[in-house]
């Protein structure tokens, strides 16, 4: 990890700009604001930004109601990408940032990651990127505030849907514990995140599940505009449904094939422990981690269904479960 150069930024810098990936989930609003929070308490002017805002669900992470949309007449003489595994999840708002030529610090945990940035913190075996954001609080000796320690448990939580996945380890809880006792709402987050669906998703659910198939242990579920639109379903994703279908007993891998409103295919991919989703996300211009990826490909529906279950069945066919 290169701490001391990314602190040696830090400490020179005045004015800081902090980037997530597009559609951002609760680890990149959390490691978002997280490090914003910290930065503020040791006197830094922190803008914090990402396409279209914080999600309306993810606004109870304290001060990220006023998380910019773009750079607008803002400069800054240091960038920090989170929680983004290549420059273009950074979106308009990254492009803005990396425009104004300034040294960019990029942190994440996706093993897929690029090393777009001018000082890299990567660990791809961290559960979530606020993970590494409270480790590098203390590499700079930054003590928790509430609202750092809030933002931060919110990403931890998501990422690791509650500290369930794999890659969880005695120092996840360790870190939790230590953001609770910062006043972090362990329960609230919960509820308001992993327990908690969008509106209108089950009315979704309900018209996609006819197209759910299973072969040779892959599980897919497609979903055309028309299912979004008569669901009125105003979210982009898939409500949960691939991590809701990698449940089935019969599942190593399950993915969710989105129609875009530009005509492109969204994929989400996930997989149990032995599996591995994340170089199939690479190989279609994607990312993520090696049980829980996604990509954005250009054809229709059908098409890149008829091309991309092949690649997870072969996926499916190479692995074999941790746990039989
Ligand atoms: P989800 O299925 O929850 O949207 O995404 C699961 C994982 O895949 C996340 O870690 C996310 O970062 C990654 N991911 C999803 N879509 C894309 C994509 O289009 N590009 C990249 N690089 N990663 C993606
Ligand atoms: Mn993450």
């Amino acid at each position: 990890m290169q701490w001391t150069e990314a602190n040696a930024l830090i400490t020179a810098a005045s004015r800081i700009i902090i980037v997530t990936h597009i559609f951002p989930d609760g680890d990149a609003i959390g490691s978002l604001m997280g490090l914003t929070h910290a930065l503020r308490s040791i006197g830094k002017e922190v803008t914090p930004v990402v396409d279209g805002g914080t999600p309306d669900y993810l606004q109870f992470i304290p001060g990220s109601d006023v998380v910019r949309s773009d750079l607008n007449e803002i400069t800054a003489d240091l960038a920090i990408t989170v929680d983004a595994s290549d420059m273009g999840r950074t979106g308009e708002a990254g492009k803005q940032a990396f425009a104004l030529g300034v040294p960019v610090i990029m942190l994440d945990h996706h093993p897929t990651n690029l090393l777009f940035g001018t000082i890299n913190l990567l660990n791809p075996t961290a559960p979530a990127a606020a993970e590494i954001v409270l480790d590098w609080l203390d590499s700079l000796n930054i003590s928790l505030t509430h609202d750092a320690a809030f933002a931060l448990l919110t990403g931890i939580v998501t990422d690791t849907l509650c500290f369930r996945v794999s890659s969880v380890t005695s120092d996840t809880l360790e870190k939790a514990h230590r953001l609770m006792a910062a006043g972090a709402p362990l329960s609230e987050i919960t509820q308001r995140t992993v327990s908690r669906r969008a509106p209108g998703v089950f009315a979704l659910w309900a018209s996609v599940m006819p197209t759910v198939q299973i072969e040779e242990h892959v599980i897919w579920a497609v979903i055309d505009r028309a299912a979004r639109e008569s669901a009125h379903y105003k979210e982009d994703g898939d409500g949960g449904l691939v991590g809701l279908m990698i449940e089935a007993a019969e599942a190593y891998i399950s993915a969710t094939f989105r129609e875009t409103k530009d005509g492109k295919v969204d994929l989400g991919f996930r997989a149990i422990p032995g599996f591995n989703v994340a170089q199939v996300a690479l190989s279609l211009g994607g990312g993520g981690h090696i049980q829980a990826a996604g990509a954005t490909v250009e054809g229709s529906l059908a098409d890149v269904v008829a091309r991309v279950v092949p690649l997870l069945k072969e996926a499916a066919r190479v692995g074999s479960p941790v746990i039989v």
